[in-house]
């Protein structure tokens, strides 16, 4: 066991050797998924004008005092304020506007009565000519139905804090504000070379003793969930030839990261390992985890290099292991794995090595149970699409029993 490099030191070392990508401005509609490099400040105050939230007549709310169904107020309708327009008068008293949501108030109006209130009706598609007069059939209060000025925010708010990760939500603030252009951190471009002469790609016939290429696609939305740019390349065969020419194709890319799968097995003749061993240099590190054995780091023609294992479920939880903290320091996210404690519902045998198995949560009152999706086999890759997480039998542990309480590295919401 001791001669097992802990999960925890193998990250360390792997992170020395990433620092934070430098910023660049892209276009608004480019910017979901990439992190904001500084903080976004209001420049107005939004909304910019005091409005209404209703299509409606803007009041004077004491005009309105005492309304009600039997004895309506009426009052002189003076203005048109349709969306987009500014209004040209003040209103005084006993007098209202017409307005439309979103249409700045006139001076004078503190409220707005919404247009089925009154006895004016409004059909859609149409204009109807402005009456002289409105009855009103209910009594506002100063504010009804308004928005005030800066109501969301104003100017000097820091609206966006830099390190932000844009959803479409922050899309909308940036374009209330006229970032048609955004600053970000640059998003890590990482290729991915499955290797393997047994593979084939995914649009090819399966021929005897082939198995379809499944890396080449799980890393690669991987690389995109975590905010990278993916690039796949074609399968590398099992010749120096073929190897040499991909790697200097990812090379091409100017990559961040090179993410390879398989092919780089201890104690095998492993044509990755010798093209490596030419282009740079390579660590093979027996970490204490499974599934994940072998786990390769180095760098190729100056780019950080990871190679994982070729199993499926091997491939996906080493790279939430190594990769994942890598391309979140690139772009200075902080790391946000979603944790729960569960009571494991059933025996297990570990190896002693730390151990990510495939479970099901299910709720029972307050506590979290947990089983096994069924065969942890870690080419069996549908035990990623059932398991609603991974849970973390520690180092040291080579059995657990039901009822003990184990960290679940969340794969879904629960
Ligand atoms: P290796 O790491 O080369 O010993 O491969 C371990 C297992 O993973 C073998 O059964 C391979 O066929 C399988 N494997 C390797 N690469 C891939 C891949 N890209 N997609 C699916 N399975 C793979
Ligand atoms: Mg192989």
């Amino acid at each position: 066991m001791s001669d097992l490099l802990p999960v925890e030191d193998a990250v360390a070392r792997i992170l020395e050797h990433f620092q934070p990508l430098p910023v660049e401005t892209i276009n608004l509609l480019d910017s979901l998924g990439h992190v904001l490099a500084f903080d976004i400040l209001a420049d107005i105050d939004s909304p910019p004008f005091p409005n209404s939230s209703m299509d409606g007549y803007a009041v004077i709310a004491q005009d309105t005092q005492g309304a009600d169904q039997q004895q309506p107020a009426r009052l002189r309708v003076v203005m048109d304020i349709p969306a987009g327009s500014m209004p040209t008068d003040a209103i005084g008293a006993g007098e209202a506007a017409r307005i439309m949501t979103g249409a700045p108030l006139p001076d004078g109006a503190n409220a707005v009565i919404p247009v089925e209130q009154t006895d004016q009706g409004w059909r859609s598609g149409e204009n109807p000519p402005l009456p002289d007069y409105v009855n009103i059939y209910r009594t506002v209060d100063p504010g009804d139905s308004t928005r005030p000025r800066g109501e969301d925010f104003m100017v000097g708010d820091v609206v966006l804090p830099a390190l932000t990760p844009i959803r479409p939500q922050e899309m909308g603030v940036l374009a209330a504000l006229g970032y048609s252009g955004v600053p970000v951190i640059c998003q890590p471009r990482v290729v991915i070379l499955s290797t393997g002469d047994e593979l084939v790609e995914v649009d090819e016939p399966l021929t005897p003793g082939k198995i379809r290429d499944v890396n080449g696609y799980t890393l690669y939305g991987l690389v995109k969930a975590y905010g990278g740019q993916a690039v796949r390349l074609p399968i590398v065969r099992d010749n120096l030839e073929d190897a040499r020419l991909r790697f200097r194709e990812a090379l091409e890319y100017q990559p961040d990261i090179i993410l390879s799968s398989a092919g780089v097995s201890v104690g095998t003749f492993d044509v990755v390992r010798t093209v490596l061993e030419e282009m740079g240099e390579i660590n093979f590190w027996r970490v204490n985890l499974r599934p994940g054995k072998p786990v390769a780091f180095g760098h190729v023609g100056g780019v950080p290099f990871f190679g994982l294992p070729g199993n499926p479920v091997s491939a996906m939880v080493t790279f939430d292991v190594f990769v994942r903290p890598a391309l979140l320091k690139l772009t200075s996210q902080p790391d946000a794995v979603q944790t729960v404690n569960a009571v494991l519902g059933e025996d297990l045998q570990s190896d002693g090595r730390r151990s990510y198995l495939r479970v099901n949560l299910r709720r029972d009152g307050n506590t979290l149970i947990a089983t096994t999706t069924g065969t942890q086999s870690s080419g069996a890759l549908t035990s990623m699409v059932k398991a609603d997480g991974l849970i973390i039998i520690p180092e040291g542990v080579q059995y657990a029993s039901a009822g003990e309480i184990f960290s679940v590295r969340l794969l879904r919401p629960v």
